[in-house]
């Protein structure tokens, strides 16, 4: 493989970074995922938007243009032949002696960002999730997409011991924020409810087009908390993401959603999500 780090194309074996790099040392950094389906990046101009909004909340500048972005992209998924699969870019504030206070400005970010082939990505899935309950104990500015994801993987560990697939996170209270990875649906009657924007979770660039398009197919959506009861009692659930599109849950916390199957419109918001991706796609 080939992958980008600060400015080269080097094979994967020869990309180096610090060890004093403060994405390493501190978790300094933020990243974006974007997926690629049939060659092609889906919705690069809303990770390109969220990266700009991340890296702005942590003051750090955009290390280049949305363009010379799009076109380190379009490299690597042409030089490593990607046809269904992922582009990962990390932006880190850079190495610098080791300080809690940030380095002088000039400091040199580090940009990386390597591909990952999927093949088989866009397939309809054979079945729903079984996602478990875990606490949200993550900071309280999961807007932000930065590389601490301890938390999460932590959350996924228990989950998957526990014999789920994936967790949702819970705050006290009950409300539920988000999956460890994802965006979190329910479904009760025909109405569509995920919760609303703000620190308390990631602003999924998924997330957005698919509650643009239930809208637009005249689906009724309501962006609010909901609860690990509520939930329980749904007729459906899923998840959204951008590498796993819309992904049916047919069971949360131990107890089946609806009838246990995969639902009907997380089903439909699957085929025009992936539908409008491909048409879009650059
Ligand atoms: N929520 C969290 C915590 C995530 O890590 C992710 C994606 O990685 C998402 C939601 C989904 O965001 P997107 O649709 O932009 O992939």
């Amino acid at each position: 493989r080939t992958v980008y780090v600060n400015g080269d194309y080097l094979p994967e074996s020869e990309g180096r970074v610090s060890i004093f790099d403060r994405g390493f040392l501190f978790a300094d950094g933020v990243y974006e995922v974007t997926t690629v389906l049939d060659g092609k990046l889906v919705d690069f101009d809303g990770h390109a938007a969220r990266l700009e909004r991340s890296l702005r909340e942590l003051d750090m500048p955009m290390p280049m243009t949305r363009d010379a972005l799009l076109e380190v992209h379009h490299r690597l998924v042409a030089e490593n032949d990607i046809d269904e699969g992922l582009v990962y870019l990390q932006v880190t504030r850079g190495a610098a002696d080791r300080d809690f206070a940030y380095p002088a400005e000039e400091t040199e970010q580090t940009v990386v960002l390597f591909t990952q082939a999927k093949p088989g990505l866009a397939k309809a899935p054979e079945k729903g999730l079984s996602v478990d309950l875990q606490p949200d104990l993550r900071w309280g500015r999961r807007d932000i997409k930065t590389v601490q994801l301890l938390y999460p993987s932590m959350a996924k560990m228990a989950a998957k011991r526990a014999g789920h697939d994936d967790a949702w996170m819970h705050e006290p209270g009950g409300t539920i924020t988000e999956g460890t990875s994802n965006n979190a649906y329910i479904v009760k009657g025909n109405t569509i409810v995920t919760r609303q924007l703000g620190n308390e979770i990631l602003h999924g660039i998924t997330r957005a087009a698919v509650l643009r398009l239930a809208r637009e197919a005249q689906m009724k959506v309501e962006e609010r908390a909901f609860t690990v009861e509520e939930a329980q009692s749904a007729d459906e659930a899923f998840v959204t993401s951008a590498s796993t599109f819309v992904m049916p849950v047919t069971s949360i916390g131990g107890k089946a959603v609806g009838d246990g199957q995969p639902g009907r419109i997380a089903g439909r918001l699957r085929e025009i999500y992936l539908d409008e991706a491909r048409a879009k796609a650059l």
